[in-house]
């Protein structure tokens, strides 16, 4: 066959995400062979993985293997399996292209962030990269794939400066020969080829790996007895031992879900980690847990110290994988982690599942959803257990998609809350949980105040929380969107009323009914001359210093709210809010006098609307004309300086 050979230019991204690993990695060469073997580990758990449904396209090669080849001579090394392939279009897609989307956003960040080229691991880790890592120590990367699903092989091939070049080749087997023409080494360079040194890092990081990581290798044998030259008193004159070639399994293949605790190494779990998650950087904490009785299944799981970088991405993969008696059976297992834990990479191993199960079925299945219950049970253990400074870490990678439980795990809704935390009026930055909020209420204080918003300074100094303030109460400070999910699902806590700061009454002291009284026809004819913003005009509760403020109804959207539906491109319903005015600022009482000699007076409309901009800004508000404000507070400067 050999079509014809193209020459195409890697992406923009693939390019700096090379750039920033060959950098980065140097003094870390050789985990490319343990992502090589990942990517053919995979490879091969796929193809089973099809085979379940299509046992056809397994063939008759259906002895799987991970095979690796040096030659010390030439300066090669390949990494070949016979796991499910790649089309044309599938090495075109999947290598010389990223396709997970906000790449190009993580890339620029990184880079504004790290120091002359150099990046740490942990920052790579967060992508996982594999493929691309074998340029550390290859100036040429040669890949020839079969799919499962096609006769033709393919050839692609780059030397890692910009370009690959790629056409179709014959290919007998099915699968994917890697081989890295490897760099110049220097003199105290490891060098690829040697098998000491194969042995030692397949048995390192890719022990557990469970197909068979296998190697030609040279071995000496005693010389069978009649096969030896000897003398006439039969002792032998040459040689009693030779040299022979044979393969070599390196890796003892054993998972470790299910060998015993006691018997693992802190590194061997670590490199499992690695494996499965594709993560570089070492797992925060670990469970590893056999479940007896009537279910019984092994289960190790993991929470990763740093997030993915594309972690709320929808196609974001979960982490976990299934396995039957040692047997893969399929990763990204929704059904065995809710969606907020997805973050959590792991495996299973279930004795009593179905080999053959599908995805629709396991999501009937009573065993699996007994385990995802188990797991989830477990997981809430562990990261209650987790001291301060893991739990603070955890909490700064995941606190958000932890959050996203509470709407949505009802069950487990309550343990969440026991975990959320929030900086609050009072913590001096520190983040506290809701229980220690309540532990540290005032003793007449009933409910637990909070308030929403993006911008934690304006949030902190809002005029909705100066009443508060001046009566010492703590006010939560919610500064993520999924806050406003959070506030919705859980209306209490430990018996005590979450109440927002700038919605409904705050029940905190009664405006004086003389002032009240006093007040009430202006406030009458601000309602009405302003209709169409407000949709009432009260004295506040919430106000000691500012003259105004804007609040909602105890159910009606939050001004956060209302701004996030706009930022998602939704329709929001104009809303009316409430605009309350300080009875005791002196402010107001200039308006009413002027508003009692002349209510035909034209600074009285203007004034109307100074304050109703002031509660908008104050709140983090965008106003309507803000030239128009910044004259009207000029011209009242100049008169008043
Ligand atoms: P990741 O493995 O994290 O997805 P890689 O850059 O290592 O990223 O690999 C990119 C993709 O290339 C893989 O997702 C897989 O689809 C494909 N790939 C890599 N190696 C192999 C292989 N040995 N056999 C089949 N496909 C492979």
């Amino acid at each position: 066959m050999g079509g014809k050979k193209e020459t195409h230019q890697f992406k923009t991204e693939v390019q700096q995400l090379m750039h920033l690993i060959v950098n980065s990695l140097y003094s870390n060469k050789e985990i490319f062979l343990r992502e090589l073997i990942s990517n053919a580990s995979d490879a091969i758990d796929k193809l089973r993985f099809k085979a379940q449904t299509n046992p056809d396209i397994l063939g008759k090669d259906s002895e799987f293997f991970i095979r690796i080849i040096t030659d010390t001579q030439n300066k090669t090394l390949a990494v070949i399996d016979n796991g499910i392939g790649m089309t044309h279009d599938e090495v075109m897609d999947n290598i010389g292209t990223i396709a997970k989307s906000g790449t190009m956003a993580f890339l620029e960040t990184i880079k504004q962030s790290k120091q002359e080229n150099t990046l740490s691991p942990e920052l790579i880790g967060q992508f996982g990269v594999g493929f691309y890592s074998a340029f550390i120590v290859a100036k040429k990367v040669t890949v020839i794939t079969r799919s499962a699903d096609s006769d033709n092989g393919v050839k692609w091939e780059s030397t890692g400066d910009g370009s690959y070049s790629i056409e179709d080749v014959e290919k007998a087997e099915r699968g994917t020969e890697i081989i890295l023409e490897l760099k110049e080494t220097e003199k105290d360079d490891t060098d690829f080829t040697e098998e000491w040194t194969i042995r030692r890092i397949v048995k390192q990081h890719s022990d557990f790996v469970s197909y068979p990581v296998i190697m030609n290798v040279e071995k000496t044998e005693p010389i069978p007895d009649n096969e030896q030259i000897k003398d006439k008193d039969g002792k032998p004159v040459g040689e009693t031992n030779r040299k022979v070639r044979e393969d070599e399994t390196l890796n003892s293949m054993k998972a470790i879900w299910a060998r015993n605790k006691s018997d693992i190494t802190d590194e061997e779990y670590e490199e499992f980690y690695k494996h499965i998650s594709h993560d570089w950087n070492p797992p925060l904490e670990k469970m590893h847990m056999k479940f007896e009785g009537v279910t019984e299944y092994n289960a190790l799981i993991y929470i990763p110290s740093k997030a993915p970088f594309d972690m709320f991405n929808q196609d974001r993969k979960n982490g976990m994988q299934l396995y039957c008696k040692r047997v893969f059976i399929m990763d990204d297992c929704k059904e065995l982690m809710p969606e907020y834990l997805g973050f959590i990479q792991g495996v299973v191993d279930a004795p009593d599942l179905n080999l053959n199960v599908s995805r629709e079925i396991l999501q009937q299945d009573r065993l699996v959803n007994n385990i995802r219950k188990n797991l989830v049970k477990k997981v809430f253990e562990l990261l209650t257990n987790l001291d301060k400074d893991k739990f603070d870490t955890f909490y700064q990678e995941f606190g958000q998609s932890l959050k996203a439980g509470i709407p949505t795990d009802f069950e487990n809704k309550d343990k969440i809350a026991d975990l959320i935390r929030y900086k609050t009026t009072k913590s001096n930055g520190q983040s506290i949980s809701l229980k220690e909020y309540v532990d540290r209420m005032k003793p007449d204080q009933k409910e637990i105040y909070y308030i929403t918003g993006d911008n934690l300074v304006s949030l902190m100094n809002s005029p909705h929380l100066e009443a508060l303030k001046d009566r010492d109460y703590e006010v939560l400070l919610m500064t993520e969107p999924v806050d406003e999910w959070v506030v919705q699902s859980i209306p209490e806590y430990n018996k005590k009323k979450l109440k927002s700061a700038e919605k409904g009454d705050l029940d905190l002291e009664k405006v004086d009914e003389k002032k009240k009284d006093a007040y009430s026809s202006l406030f009458e004819f601000i309602k009405k001359s302003m209709e169409e913003k407000v949709k009432e005009v009260k004295p506040s509760t919430r106000l000691k210093n500012s003259v105004s403020c804007l609040s909602g109804e105890d159910f009606g959207m939050s001004a956060y709210m209302e701004k996030i539906m706009k930022a998602t491109g939704q329709d929001v319903p104009k809303q009316k809010r409430v605009l309350e005015l300080n009875v005791e600022h002196p402010v107001l009482a200039k308006i009413k006098t002027i508003f009692e000699t002349d209510t035909k007076n034209p600074a009285l409309k203007e004034y109307f609307g100074l304050i109703y901009d002031l509660a908008l800004i104050s709140e983090g508000g965008k106003i309507e004309n803000p030239s128009k404000f910044s004259q009207a507070v000029s011209d009242l400067m100049a008169k008043a300086i």
